[in-house]
């Protein structure tokens, strides 16, 4: 029997729903990969799926963690992670790694991470979504979030990678963002992109340990002293910097008791139910805005056009302002408004 391949039993969205409800982590992951096909009945399904478990999503922390490859970032989650399992809670990680669509490799994804945490039962750890846009990812990262909460996990943490405006994405799903940083590379703020620093509500200084441990402390003074003159991202909050050994555990309950006392404060202050809603409306805005875009863009009027309409307005016989509003009539009114477009082009 064990050299038999079992068929993989087809779930039904009850199954799914059952065995999420019951924190079933293989059910679980297997959810994740209904709501990552495009295959139009799966997406009908994990639609229904999400639909049904709404009402048990919504209660966790959630958390993204960002900072350059090497700073730390596995290390520091399955630091943080092991210690929260330990405490009782459960721990989802998630990722965003638009990398394989950029570079054609994965910066997140390569490596064997987080081991003990993996084998830890309160965690779950989902690699990043691949291929497809940004934007892609970051739809199938949002609804992993809700099968997860749903599943009882009270801490999420979404790592990503500083690859073009994936931090950006990943602070519009989270609660609390959090920058991993390097220090004792010499010059500390070379490469760090001050709009980054701007969407963190803490900086974390990891590899506080040995030689290293006074240049970190060195570095805390220096990125209190930069936060000081940023807007932090969270009314209320004020960003600051810790230091940290993710991989000699040391700082890391400090850290936790941080991101509480965030929760707490944004809670009481009404930002963090604030913050959400406004993250579903952005995203369902976002949703219409990509349909949208793609329905322009497939609709066959405007692709019969668009190539005459690019020559007119690189000719200059076209304002950029006309040739949109022309666009916009062909797909609007199809064929029709394309003889019209053509009749005006030559009048106006
Ligand atoms: P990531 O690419 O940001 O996920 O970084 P990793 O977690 O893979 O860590 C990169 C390297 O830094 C690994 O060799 C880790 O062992 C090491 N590292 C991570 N955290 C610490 C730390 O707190 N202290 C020291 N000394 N090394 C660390």
């Amino acid at each position: 029997m064990d050299h038999q391949v079992k068929q993989r039993k087809k779930l039904t969205v009850d199954d799914y729903e059952r065995g999420i409800l019951q924190g079933d982590r293989a059910i679980l992951a297997q959810a994740i990969t209904l709501i990552e096909s495009s295959l139009q009945a799966h997406m009908e399904a994990a639609q229904t799926l999400l639909s049904r478990l709404i009402p048990k999503t919504g209660r966790s922390i959630r958390i993204g963690i960002t900072g350059v490859p090497g700073a730390g970032k596995s290390t520091f989650i399955e630091s943080l992670g092991n210690m929260l399992c330990n405490h009782g809670h459960r721990v989802a990680v998630l990722a965003v790694d638009p990398s394989s669509t950029i570079t054609k490799g994965s910066i997140l994804g390569d490596k064997t991470r987080m081991d003990s945490l993996s084998r830890n039962p309160n965690a779950f750890i989902r690699p990043s979504a691949s291929g497809g846009t940004l934007g892609g990812i970051a739809r199938k990262t949002r609804e992993a979030i809700l099968l997860c909460e749903a599943a009882c996990y009270d801490v999420i943490l979404v790592e990503t990678v500083g690859v073009g405006q994936s931090e950006v994405t990943v602070r519009s799903m989270v609660d609390c963002f959090l920058l991993v940083m390097l220090t004792g590379a010499g010059d500390e703020l070379q490469g760090i992109k001050k709009g980054v620093m701007e969407l963190a509500d803490a900086i974390i200084i990891n590899k506080a340990d040995g030689d290293n441990k006074i240049k970190a402390l060195a570095a805390q003074v220096e990125y209190n002293r930069i936060l000081h003159f940023l807007k932090p991202p969270t009314p209320g909050w004020v960003s600051k910097a810790y230091t940290c050994s993710a991989l000699e555990q040391v700082g890391i309950e400090e850290i936790w008791s941080m991101i509480k006392s965030f929760q707490q404060n944004t809670i009481l202050s009404g930002f963090f139910r604030e913050r959400r809603k406004k993250q579903r409306f952005d995203w369902m805005y976002c949703l219409v805005e990509d349909h949208l875009k793609s329905s322009f863009f497939n609709h066959s009027a405007v692709q019969q056009n668009i190539f005459k309409i690019e020559l007119e307005v690189d000719k200059g016989t076209l304002t950029a302002t006309k040739a949109a509003k022309r666009l916009i009539e062909i797909f609007e009114t199809g064929e029709r408004g394309f003889v019209n477009a053509n009749y005006t082009a030559q009048t106006d």
